[in-house]
């Protein structure tokens, strides 16, 4: 018989742990007292808008920074409409239009003037040639990504 064959009782000691954590959360529920309550809870209001206000701000800026991180201003060689451009990878890229450049362009003003719904096209063939070429003369990132490590 030798006691110092039995293992530590370590799930015993957790076990008291665990209850002790369940203690713990249990004393900090919000006992249901009127009056006084209200007050704490404007508070922790008042705060709350204004962290989620700046968590707002930061994943607008992040997603803005995602989405015109790789945005390269492309002319359009027929309309001289000026729209960021952001290349994807083969056949896949981004063009953002702005209400100047729509306005500029010539194929939709063509478009608007001949009635036909300029919502159904959603770029100029124009400029369509115009990013093309200015991918084939390097103007353009071929593929946007990260920078790359070290270079210099
Ligand atoms: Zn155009």
């Amino acid at each position: 018989m030798s006691p110092s064959d039995q293992p530590p009782d370590v799930d015993r000691l957790a076990r008291s742990m665990l209850m002790l954590h369940g203690d713990h959360t249990h004393d900090h529920e919000p006992a249901p007292v009127a009056g006084g309550q209200s007050r704490s809870k404007a508070t922790a209001f008042a705060d709350d808008p204004k962290r989620a206000a700046a968590a707002r701000e930061a994943t607008q800026a992040d997603k803005t920074r995602y989405l015109t991180s790789g945005l390269q201003p492309v002319d359009c060689r027929f309309c001289h409409a000026t729209v960021n451009v952001k290349r994807l990878g083969p056949g896949h890229t981004a063009v953002q239009w702005n209400s100047e450049a729509s306005q500029r362009c010539a194929y939709f003003a063509e478009l608007r003037a001949s009635g036909t719904d300029s919502a159904r096209t959603r770029s100029c063939p124009k400029l369509a040639d115009s990013i093309e070429h200015a991918v084939a003369e390097g103007c353009l990132d071929a593929v946007s990504t990260a920078p790359p490590p070290g270079d210099g």
